[in-house]
């Protein structure tokens, strides 16, 4: 049996065994310790953010900062709908109702044009959203700018939802550090792991305490248990951390690799009419996480005759996220679409393929892919 080559699968360093035999070796085999601390220490120094907590995974970051934002039962929240159902769930988790904005064909994301619309919606209920989030997607920041602008004049907060972009940048700014809280997840699949994790960030403590607060069950500062609010076990522990430390030390290495391998499926793909390599916007740089194509409508190929003949040599690839709007579990709630006639997200779930983007790819994998892909057309 060959190899099997992965759409994006962890890559140690070298140095995660380390921290995790200093944790044993310290007995800070616990939710907290040492290296809870020194691994939000170095996501602080890496993206220039005041506070962070780590957690359990991107997905409880998203719930508590959905807490921090005081969003409730029957709230608002506005959301990215081209995206994995983890930026949408911890709506729901809080009784809250998410509104599903389209995405825009530059960025893949949130469309300021439809997030526009679905303010002017709001005003017109009396009903404003209590939190934006807004996801950088497979790597690549939103059009920061001009969400902020609205979002401003509507005095409404952004989470930024970057667990797919850490080490990206919007005009010289990281990823996450943007909007009024971010996260940032650390699960398998993601540019760096922690085998599975995550992590809340802000500028503002008030947040970052908060949520520690929450994630550690919210105890009150007594000797007994005492407890004034509703708690939740979200706190990562220790021995993932280390996994954590030792990753991050990576991760400008990692961000270089998957650069390499979208400019080789760039260059590769550059004569073929019928496959465009995702665009890359000119107000920052992405981290590349995940190499995405979408295929001309009128091609005979389509993306899923690609997948199979990859999957036939046993490589990987998927389609583009499907979009929370047509989701039978969130179909029900309201979707605001960028233009009249057509939902660019739609568009690009039916038009789109991610390419193995493994960072453990060598030149010959890369080219075995480039090889049957180039044949097809
Ligand atoms: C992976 C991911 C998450 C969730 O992170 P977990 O750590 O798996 O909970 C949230 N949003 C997006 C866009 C993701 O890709």
């Amino acid at each position: 049996m060959e190899k099997r080559i992965y759409l994006s699968s962890p890559h140690m360093g070298g140095e995660e065994l380390k921290y995790i035999n200093e944790a044993f070796d310290t007995n800070w085999v616990a939710p907290l310790g040492p290296n809870v601390n020194s691994f939000e220490k170095s996501i602080c120094e890496y993206t220039g953010i005041k506070a962070a907590t780590a957690l359990v995974s991107g997905t409880s970051a998203i719930h508590l900062a959905l807490k921090c934002l005081g969003v409730e039962k029957g709230d608002i929240v506005f959301c990215s709908t081209l995206t994995f159902s983890a930026t949408a769930n911890p709506i729901i988790y809080q009784g809250a109702e998410p509104v599903f904005i389209d995405s825009e064909y530059k960025s893949w994301n949130m469309s300021p044009i439809a997030l526009q619309k679905a303010f002017d919606d709001a005003k017109k209920n009396n009903k404003m959203p209590k939190a934006v989030i807004v996801v950088n997607l497979y790597g690549q920041c939103a059009d920061y700018d001009k969400l902020k602008a609205i979002c401003n004049k509507y005095n409404v907060a952004i989470i930024e939802d970057a667990a797919e972009s850490l080490g990206a940048t919007y005009k010289g700014v990281q990823s996450g550090t943007i909007g009024d809280i971010g996260i940032y997840s650390f699960n398998g699949n993601k540019i760096i792991t922690t085998s599975g994790g995550g992590i809340m960030v802000s500028n503002n403590e008030e947040y970052t305490k908060k949520a520690l607060f929450w994630a550690t069950q919210s105890r009150e500062d007594k000797r007994h248990y005492e407890h004034k609010e509703l708690g939740f076990n979200y706190r990562m522990s220790n021995i993932v951390a280390g996994i954590g430390r030792g990753q991050i030390k990576v991760l400008d290495k990692r961000i270089k690799k998957k650069k390499e391998i979208y400019q080789a499926y760039k260059e590769a793909f550059k004569d073929i009419e019928d496959i465009k390599m995702m665009n890359i916007c000119d107000f920052g740089e992405t981290n590349y996480w995940l190499s995405v194509a979408t295929i001309n409508e009128n091609s005979k190929i389509k993306p899923i005759d690609i997948m199979l003949a990859l999957e036939k040599e046993n490589i990987e690839s998927r389609p583009v996220w499907k979009p929370m709007h047509i989701q039978p579990f969130f179909k029900e709630y309201k979707f605001f679409s960028s233009l009249e006639k057509e939902s660019i997200s739609e568009n690009l779930f039916n038009r789109g393929i991610c390419l193995p983007s493994d960072t453990k790819m060598d030149k010959e994998d890369i080219k075995k892919i480039i090889d049957i892909v180039t044949q097809m057309f």
